[in-house]
């Protein structure tokens, strides 16, 4: 067995004992799940849907969501289901929502959509670096200041060609005009944005959603904090830009009477994860392990 596989079934079993464990603890009184994938391959993202239909979660789009909210009122169990980045791939999950009539709403980055790729897929190509050092990188990166990561970023990109990755600007019109799908901002280019500069974030998030509203020719509201990374004056800014709904990584329970509009908890099913492992990172089982000081996972 190679090794991948080895750490695979590790973190399967680790999670299976996670949920039997849970068995025993009382259940969170939250009636929602706010889940989100990037990559999913078909058959992962399939299994989760069945899970939760099986186990009574209505998927909502956006916009029921934002009615609940409204109402503070909840009587049913619901899923809201988001995807960051805007992979083209996501296309072959369309099948399945259709199948299942299920909500879906992709977070796109406007830049991306217009290059082909995202910054961090050129980060250690031909340099034979490993993935612990392209990893670190790309934090390093993350975290320059705006001038320094546009820099680097336009940087990476000269003299490397490498496959699309990224929705094309017409699968995304199209995509728009599927009544199971929401598009929203992602921001122009996936920069984070916390430690930025307050002209930097308006620009990130007005210029994402004024070129979105161009091409689909729809309000876009919603939007998603790329590496989670928001603040207060973030969210309160995001308000101003016209944004009804913003989701960040927090991996708290959500409760109907008391969401914050502009820092919505997410729990992230990771792209290479085996069912258990999702399930347990979906109730947030996996994130309290973490939490702890003696574990570290990734
Ligand atoms: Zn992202």
């Amino acid at each position: 067995m190679n090794e991948r596989r080895y750490v695979h079934y590790l973190r399967e079993l680790f999670a299976l004992v996670l949920l039997l464990f849970k068995l025993f603890i009382p259940a969170s009184k939250s009636k929602i799940l706010s889940i989100y994938f990037h990559n999913p391959s078909p058959k992962l993202f399939e299994r989760i849907i069945n899970y939760l239909i099986d186990n009574n979660y209505t998927i909502i789009s956006l916009k029921q969501f934002n009615d609940i909210i409204d109402n503070k009122q909840l009587n049913e169990k619901i899923a809201v289901i988001t995807i960051d980045d805007g992979w083209q791939n996501n296309l072959q999950l369309l099948e399945i929502v259709r199948k299942y009539k299920v909500f879906i709403t992709i977070f796109v980055t406007t830049s991306a959509i217009e290059q082909g790729n995202f910054w961090w897929e050129y980060v250690g190509i031909g340099k034979n670096q490993n993935k612990a050092s392209i990893k670190r990188e790309i934090i390093r990166i993350k975290k320059l200041n705006a001038k320094a990561f546009y820099f680097e970023i336009s940087n990476l990109k000269s003299d490397i060609t490498i496959d699309r990755s990224v929705l094309t600007r017409e699968e995304l019109i199209k995509l728009s005009k599927n009544p199971f799908v929401t598009i929203g901002s992602h921001t122009v280019s996936h920069i984070s944005l916390s430690n930025k500069s307050f002209e930097v974030k308006k620009n990130e998030l007005l210029d994402s959603k004024n070129t979105l509203e161009m091409w689909t020719g729809q309000r876009i509201i919603y939007f998603s904090y790329p590496f989670g990374d928001y603040t207060e004056e973030l969210n309160k800014l995001a308000k101003e830009c016209g944004y009804k709904l913003c989701f960040t990584c927090e991996t708290s329970n959500l409760y109907s009477n008391r969401i914050d509009r502009y820092s919505i908890p997410r729990r992230c099913v990771n792209d290479n994860a085996g069912f258990f492992e999702a399930l347990s990172k979906i109730h947030g089982i996996w994130y309290k392990i973490k939490e702890l000081p003696w574990v570290h996972t990734n």
